[in-house]
């Protein structure tokens, strides 16, 4: 996941004074955007997703707190922060304010040193909370993926591939006898083995969509959108030569002598009828056979049948 390192505003004024005052204070900071009314603004704030919003209150077709209102009922935009600046200073209108969601309320006519200093701490706030979100989808040990992070994706490019008719390739990823090699190397050298993998895995996914995740203490996977069986068995028989390619020393497997990894994989094109959990449990039925048929190997089976 990449966080742009230049944050965004969107300031929301009717009036374009207000707008350039609150631009020259802001400008050498952040990337600004604008907006002259709601509609604008929730547009630009729906295309753009700012870290932070300036919003006006009094302004014609929508009011700052309508505008509030809506932002807050929106599900991709109610975590952004808003910023009133009003020129309304009744503390009952601050209250207002403050009570729809807004982080913060500044009067007009304001202090430009203070509205700086203020929008730099939420900024701050934001940059510690993107910090925090992108953590809680990655795996400690390894910094791909995890579990959660993995379940998000699997459902939205389920959701997408039965909407666009396209195909969806699922591959579960298992080292191969690994309890032998934490017996017998030990955990740390297990760790170190399960990051390598990791990071075969990561180099091998080519395009955009393709998302590789550890799902399970040796266990990984990959989804791969719009890719049917052939396409996709070839890049996980590639990932299984790359393990090996890797030449981790594996004595207690004997097949091999060194570190190896089972592949099952499913491709369809799902319906409605179809469930992820379904597609999941056959890419797991699909590694059990790789493991009986003797593992370092892949089985896929291909389930569009077009
Ligand atoms: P198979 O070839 O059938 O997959 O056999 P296996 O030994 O790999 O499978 P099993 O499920 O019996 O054992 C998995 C082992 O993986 C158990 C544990 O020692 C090891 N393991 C799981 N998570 C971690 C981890 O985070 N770090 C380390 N070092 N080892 C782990
Ligand atoms: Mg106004
Ligand atoms: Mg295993």
């Amino acid at each position: 996941m990449n966080i742009p390192t230049e944050q965004q505003i969107l300031i929301v004024d009717d009036e374009r004074i207000n707008i350039n005052i609150l631009a020259s204070i802001l400008k050498a900071d952040y990337t600004l955007l604008y907006a002259k009314n709601g509609t604008q603004a929730l547009e630009r704030a729906a295309r753009q997703l700012p870290d932070l919003i300036l919003l006006d209150v009094m302004m014609p077709d929508m009011n700052g707190y309508e505008l509030m209102s809506k932002l807050k009922n929106d599900e991709h935009l109610k975590d952004i922060p808003v910023i009133f600046i009003s020129a309304l200073s009744k503390s009952e209108e601050e209250e207002k304010g403050l009570l729809l969601g807004a982080v913060d309320y500044i009067t007009k006519p304001f202090n430009p040193a203070i509205v700086k200093a203020r929008v730099r701490n939420h900024m701050k706030l934001v940059r510690q909370r993107k910090l925090l979100e992108k953590y809680a989808l990655l795996d400690g040990l390894t910094e791909i993926p995890n579990r959660r992070s993995f379940s998000e994706r699997f459902t939205l490019e389920f959701k997408r591939a039965i909407r666009n008719q396209t195909h969806l390739s699922l591959a579960i990823i298992d080292v191969d006898c690994f309890k032998q090699y934490n017996d017998n190397y030990g955990h740390a050298m297990g760790d170190i083995a399960l990051k390598k993998l990791a990071v075969v895995l990561s180099e091998r996914m080519m395009r955009p969509a393709d998302f590789a995740a550890r799902v399970g203490g040796e266990e990984f996977a990959v989804l791969l959108p719009e890719t049917p069986a052939a396409g996709a068995y070839k890049l996980a028989d590639m990932i299984r030569v790359s393990v090996e390619m890797l030449k981790i020393e594996h004595r207690y497997f004997p097949v091999a002598n060194i570190l190896t990894v089972s592949i099952g994989g499913v491709s369809l094109i799902p319906s409605t009828d179809d469930q992820e959990e379904n597609l999941y449990e056959y890419a797991d039925q699909m590694l059990y056979q790789a493991k009986n048929q003797g593992r370092n190997r892949v089985v896929w089976q291909n389930l569009d049948l077009s």
